[in-house]
This record gives structure tokens, C-alpha cells and sequence, in this order.
């Protein structure tokens, strides 16, 4: 390797230091799950579904925003032929979800008959995972699978079959890790609960 390169520098990737409390948008939080403990967790998840569909291309929907941090370190670890696609859907504004789910954007790809991985940030209510499953399952894919980041299943309102869940949660707010505030928060490399 060039000795001029960034990397002969030796910058750590989580190269910034942990905190342990921190204020986002007013709030106060503290530290949940570091980021060593998610990459752990999505090994693992990545290692199930590179034996679950050995042999078959998946197609993976992220739902953006939250998502991008998990589908980036997910994809990583996925040792099939596969393709990744983005949607957006959210419904929530603020610390509370508002029940207000938006229509999907952006899934320009033929499902027909391919086996899909939806990827997404946190199953809380479960409402934008239940309307987002509609609406993939109308395209006639051969198989959908969720992979959630975090679920929250003390906050379900809907029925919704969770295959591949890196962490369980209790129902209160976190952040980072793709996870935020009113906007902020996303970029922490570990996930804040709401103190
Ligand atoms: P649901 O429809 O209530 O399941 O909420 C799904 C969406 O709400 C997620 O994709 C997140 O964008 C957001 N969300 C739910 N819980 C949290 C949280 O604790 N922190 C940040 N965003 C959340």
C-alpha cells in the first residue's frame, strides 16, 4: 500500500470517543448499545441470512433514513449475489409516534418472484413495517422477510413477523445509529436512550 495514503495514517473508524450521556435536540440521553455491540449483532444476523438463502440473489429494500447505517454495516457481511434498493416511509415526528404513516417513495424494481429482505431501522408501533409489507406483498415477490435493527415489542400495534431482529427493546426513545431526533442524532456511531 502507498505510504501516502489516508489509511498509512491509521485513523481509527470508530476513531471517536464513547459518550457516555449527551444532549440532542434538549433531550437528555445515555448510552444504550455501543457500536461494538451492533457490529456483533450484525454479524450474526448477516452470517443467518448467508445460510438462510444460500444459493439465491435476494433483493434487499433499506427503508431510508434510519436504515443507512445498518444497511451499509449489514451489506458488508453478505456474502450472496444481491441487490439493495431504497424506499422512504416514516411516521414520526418528535419523541411519539404520530400514527400519520406516508406513502412509500422510490421502489422503481420488478419484485415478481424475487426474494426480498426488507431492511429497516426500528419495528416500534410496528404500523409503517404492516403498510410497507401491503404494499411489497402487491408486487408478488416470492418471499418477504423483515431484518430490523431494533424492535420495540412492548409497542406493537400491529401483527408483524420480525425474521431477522438484532436487538430487542424496551418502548422508550433512542437515537444514533441511524436513529434520530427531529433529524439530529444520526451520525452517533452507538445508540443513546432517552433518559
Ligand atoms: P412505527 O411505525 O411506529 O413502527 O415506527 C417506525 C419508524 O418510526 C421507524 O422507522 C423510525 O424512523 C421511527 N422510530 C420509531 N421509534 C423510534 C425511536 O425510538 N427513535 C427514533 N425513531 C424511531
Amino acid at each position: 500500500m502507498a505510504k501516502d495514503t489516508i489509511w498509512a495514517l491509521e485513523i481509527p473508524i470508530f476513531g471517536v470517543p464513547m459518550k457516555n450521556n449527551i444532549e440532542i435536540a434538549g433531550k437528555q440521553f445515555e448510552i444504550y448499545i455501543s457500536g461494538d455491540e451492533i457490529q456483533n449483532r450484525i454479524k450474526l444476523t448477516a452470517d443467518a441470512i448467508n445460510t438462510d438463502y444460500k444459493g439465491k440473489t435476494p433483493l434487499f429494500i433499506s427503508v431510508l433514513n434510519g436504515a443507512f447505517m445498518f444497511t451499509s454495516d449489514l451489506l458488508k457481511q453478505i456474502d450472496l449475489p444481491c441487490e439493495v434498493h431504497f424506499v422512504k416511509l416514516s411516521s414520526y415526528e418528535g419523541t411519539s409516534s404520530t400514527g400519520d404513516v406516508k406513502q412509500l417513495v422510490g421502489l422503481n424494481v420488478d419484485l415478481k418472484n424475487r426474494e426480498v429482505i426488507i431492511l429497516e431501522d426500528i419495528v416500534d408501533t410496528g404500523l409503517t413495517m404492516s403498510m410497507l409489507l401491503k404494499q411489497i406483498q402487491a408486487l408478488e415477490p416470492n418471499s418477504v422477510a423483515i431484518c430490523s435493527l431494533l424492535v420495540k415489542p412492548e409497542a406493537l400495534q400491529e401483527k408483524v413477523a420480525v425474521t431477522y431482529c438484532c436487538f430487542e427493546i424496551p418502548e422508550k426513545f433512542v437515537i444514533g445509529y441511524g436513529l434520530d431526533l427531529d433529524g439530529l442524532g444520526r451520525n452517533l456511531p452507538h445508540i443513546y436512550q432517552i433518559k
